[in-house]
């Protein structure tokens, strides 16, 4: 099963790609310019880490696994994945400290998708 739905996937994949390009750009002036210190710096990584979570986003869409918790391999829900298209964990499991077990598990039933 490919997630998110269908319904969504290309707008999110157009979305992502309009992301990486505005990252790219932002990164592009940042440092064509001379900087002017600590605030440069931290736009500068801030705007590398937008560009490495949007990348690692799109990969995941090329290789099938966008869509799945990395920590429950449950579908992350389609709301959560338009609000915050790089999202990699569902919201249970971003918000459960990683030293807890695992809200969700792998062995439940993924719910369905069929109706929507
Ligand atoms: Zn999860």
């Amino acid at each position: 099963m490919t997630y998110p739905s269908t319904s969504i996937a290309t707008a999110l994949h157009e979305q992502l790609e309009s992301q990486y390009a505005q990252h790219i750009a932002r990164l592009t002036t940042l440092t064509c310019r001379p900087r002017k210190g600590a605030e440069d710096e931290a736009a500068i990584a801030a705007a590398r880490h937008a560009i490495a979570e949007t990348a690692r986003a799109l990969q995941r869409m090329a290789d099938g696994s966008y869509g799945r918790c990395e920590r429950c391999k449950l579908p992350v829900p389609d709301a959560q994945l338009r609000h915050r298209p790089t999202a990699r964990a569902c919201l249970r499991c971003r918000l459960a400290p990683a030293s807890l077990p695992r809200l969700c598990t792998a062995t439940t039933a993924a719910p369905s998708r069929s109706g929507r």
